[in-house]
C-alpha cells in the first residue's frame, strides 16, 4: 500500500517505449496532465532492453521511424538499411529530448497494480516503489514482446559460468573472445546474435529445438541516392507502407503461386530473395492460406538453406519441416546459415537429444555433457498478454484482467476491454501490431486514443468502455480470419504455444493493417460504435 496519497493526474501511461513516448506527446498537446511510468532507467522499450550482439530492426530503418512530425523525419538520418540497436536507442533518446518528454516520465519504477474505482471513475495505479497515482485514463503502452518467458531449465543456479539473456543484455556489452559459448534458441534474437557471437567466440554451440525460416537482410549503409529518393518521395512511401501493412517494399503480390507456372514462381522468389527481408514471403497471395502454395515457398527457402550450408546433415537440421513457411515469425538475418560452415560452430538438434539440466560446467543433454564459459538464453517472450497479466489490473466489480483473459485475451479492436472503462491498450491482442511495422501501428493507436479522449471531452463524457457485444464480435472476427490462414498450424508465440499452459489463441489481428484501419475509422464515423460513453 502507498504511504502517500495518490498523485492526481489526467492520464497515466505505462511504458516509455515508442508507444508511451508518443502517447505522452499527444496527450500533453491536448492539455492533459500525464505521467509515464517506466521500469527501465531510460526510454526506448524493446531497444532499451534487447542489446544483444547483432540486434537490429528488420523493417527498413527509414520506415521504422515516427511519421507524425515532418521536421523530425527530415532531421534524423539512419546509417544503415536496418539500423542497429544502439542507433534505434539513440533515436528514442532524440525523440525524448526533442519533445522534452523526460520531465513527465518516471524511470526505474514498475507498475504493480491498476484498479478501477467505479465511484470516482478513475484508475488507482500503484508502483513497486510505494508511489501511487489516480488518473482518469490509464494507457498500457507495455509492448508486445516485453516479458520474457520463464526460464525453466533444471540446474540454472548450478552453472558456474556466466548466463546471459538476449532480452536483458548487459549495457556495457560482452566480450566473448576465447570463450566456449552456448546459445539456446533459434528465433529472431538468436538468429541475429549467432553470427556475431560466432565471429568472436572460440567455440559456439547452438541448441535448436525448432528450426526457423530466415531470409537475408542484405544490410548495408544507406546510399546518398537512396536517401535522396526517400526524401523526395517520403509521403508516397509512407502511404504505400500503410497499404502494404508491413513496409513499403514488401510489394504484396496478388497472383496465386498455384496458378502461375513454377518457373515463373521460382524466378519471382529469386527476385525477392535478392531484395531480401519480408518481401520474400509476400510474392503470392496464396502462400499464407494454402498448404500446396506454401510448400512452393518452403521448398524454395529450404533449397537456399541447403545451398548455403556445406554439411548436408547440418543443413537438413536447419530446414524447417514441422510447420508451414512464415507461420512462425519470419527471421531476417545477416549470414545466419553460413555461420554453420565455420569450424568453431556446432549445432545440437534438441529434437534428437534434449537438455536435461545445466550443470556446474555446462549443459547436459541425453547425449552427454558439454562444458561452457557462457550460456546465452534467446528463449523468447510471453508475447502480447504476458506483461498485462503480470500487472494486477482490476476493472468493474474488482474483476482481474487475468481472470477475464483466462481462456485468451478478449478485446474490442485490441484497444479496450469490456468491464475496464478508460483503460486503453496500445497494440494490444486483437490488433495487427506484431504483423505490421510496429511504429506505424503505434502511431495509429495513439492517435485513435488521443482522438477518443478529445471527443469525449468535447461532449463532457468522463468514461468510455467497449460493449460486451462489440468485444465478442471482434474476438470472433479475429479468430475467424486467423482460421482462414495457415498460422494456426504452427506452435508459435503468435498462438501462445511457446508458453506452457497458455491458451492457444491466435493473438494478433491478421486481416491486414488497411482493413483494420478501415474498421477503426468506421467505428469513429459512427460515433464510436461498439463503445459506450458515459
Ligand atoms: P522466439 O522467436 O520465441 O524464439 C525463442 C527460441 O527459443 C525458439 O527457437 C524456441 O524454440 C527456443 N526455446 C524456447 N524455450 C526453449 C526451451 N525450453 N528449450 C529449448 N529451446 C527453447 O523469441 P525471440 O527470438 O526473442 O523473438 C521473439 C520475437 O521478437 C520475434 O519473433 C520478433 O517478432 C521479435 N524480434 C524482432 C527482432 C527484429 O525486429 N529485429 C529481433 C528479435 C526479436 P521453439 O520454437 O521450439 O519454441
Amino acid at each position: 500500500m502507498s504511504k502517500h496519497p495518490p498523485q492526481q493526474i489526467d492520464a497515466i501511461v505505462v511504458g516509455a517505449g515508442f508507444a508511451g513516448m508518443y502517447m505522452l506527446h499527444k496527450l500533453r498537446g491536448q492539455g492533459l496532465s500525464v505521467r509515464v511510468i517506466e521500469a527501465g532507467d531510460g526510454v526506448g522499450g524493446t531497444w532499451f532492453w534487447n542489446r544483444y550482439p547483432g540486434a537490429r530492426v528488420d523493417i527498413h530503418s527509414m520506415e521504422y521511424a515516427f511519421s507524425f512530425d515532418p521536421a523530425l523525419e527530415r532531421e534524423w538520418r539512419w546509417s544503415e538499411r536496418y539500423a542497429p540497436q544502439a542507433e534505434l536507442l539513440a533515436y528514442a533518446n532524440h525523440v525524448a529530448d526533442r519533445y522534452d518528454l523526460r520531465r513527465d516520465i518516471q524511470f526505474s519504477t514498475r507498475v504493480a497494480s491498476a484498479h478501477y474505482d467505479e465511484s470516482a471513475a478513475r484508475w488507482e495505479v500503484a508502483a513497486d516503489t510505494g508511489e501511487s497515482w489516480s488518473a482518469r485514463w490509464c494507457i498500457m503502452a507495455t509492448g508486445c514482446l516485453s516479458t520474457p518467458k520463464d526460464l525453466d531449465f533444471a540446474g540454472m543456479e548450478d552453472f558456474t559460468g556466466t548466463i546471459y539473456k538476449t532480452f536483458a543484455w548487459p549495457h556495457e556489452g560482452v566480450d566473448f573472445t576465447g570463450q566456449r559459448v552456448a546459445v539456446i534458441g533459434t528465433g529472431s534474437s538468436a538468429i541475429q546474435s549467432i553470427p556475431v557471437i560466432a565471429a568472436q567466440a572460440a567455440q559456439l554451440t547452438v541448441y535448436q529445438r525448432t528450426p526457423n525460416y530466415s531470409v537475408p537482410a542484405w544490410n548495408g549503409p544507406i546510399s546518398a541516392e537512396t536517401q535522396a529518393d526517400w526524401d523526395a518521395n517520403r509521403a508516397t512511401y509512407r502511404a504505400t507502407a500503410r497499404q502494404q501493412g508491413i513496409a513499403a517494399n514488401v510489394d504484396a503480390g496478388e497472383a496465386l503461386a498455384l496458378e502461375t507456372p513454377l518457373a515463373e514462381v521460382t524466378a519471382e522468389f529469386e527476385r525477392r530473395w535478392a531484395i531480401g527481408g519480408f518481401t520474400v514471403a509476400t510474392g503470392f497471395a496464396d502462400t499464407g492460406v494454402d498448404l500446396a502454395a506454401n510448400k512452393i515457398a518452403a521448398d524454395f527457402v529450404g533449397g537456399k538453406i541447403r545451398g548455403i550450408v556445406s554439411d548436408a546433415a547440418t543443413a537438413e537440421k536447419l530446414v524447417p519441416k514441422s510447420y508451414p513457411f512464415a507461420t512462425k515469425r519470419l527471421c531476417v538475418d545477416t549470414g545466419y546459415y553460413a555461420t554453420f560452415n565455420r569450424p568453431n560452430v556446432a549445432l545440437v538438434d534438441l529434437m534428437q537429444t534434449s537438455i536435461t539440466a545445466l550443470t556446474p560446467a555446462g549443459i547436459a543433454t541425453t547425449a552427454g555433457e558439454t562444458p561452457f564459459d557462457a550460456i546465452v538464453f534467446a528463449t523468447g517472450f510471453d508475447a502480447m498478454t504476458g506483461t498485462l497479466s503480470r500487472i494486477d489490473i482490476r476493472g468493474r466489480g474488482g474483476v482481474p484482467l487475468a481472470e477475464k483473459w483466462a481462456h485468451g485475451p478478449l478485446t474490442y479492436l485490441g484497444l479496450m476491454v469490456a468491464g475496464f472503462p478508460n483503460l486503453f491498450l496500445i497494440t494490444g491482442p486483437g490488433s495487427p501490431s506484431v504483423l505490421t511495422n510496429m511504429i506505424m501501428s503505434i502511431e495509429q493507436h495513439v492517435e485513435f486514443i488521443a482522438d477518443a479522449i478529445a471527443w469525449l471531452g468535447e461532449r463532457q463524457h468522463t468514461t468510455i468502455e467497449a460493449s460486451a457485444e462489440a468485444e465478442a464480435g471482434w474476438v470472433a472476427h479475429v479468430a475467424e480470419i486467423a482460421d482462414t490462414t495457415l498460422y494456426p498450424l504452427a506452435n508459435s508465440w503468435y498462438m501462445g504455444a511457446n508458453v506452457p499452459g497458455k491458451p492457444r489463441v491466435f493473438l494478433p489481428y491478421v486481416g491486414g493493417f488497411p482493413a483494420y484501419v478501415e474498421a477503426c475509422e468506421d467505428v469513429v464515423a459512427r460515433d464510436y460504435a461498439g463503445f459506450v460513453a458515459g
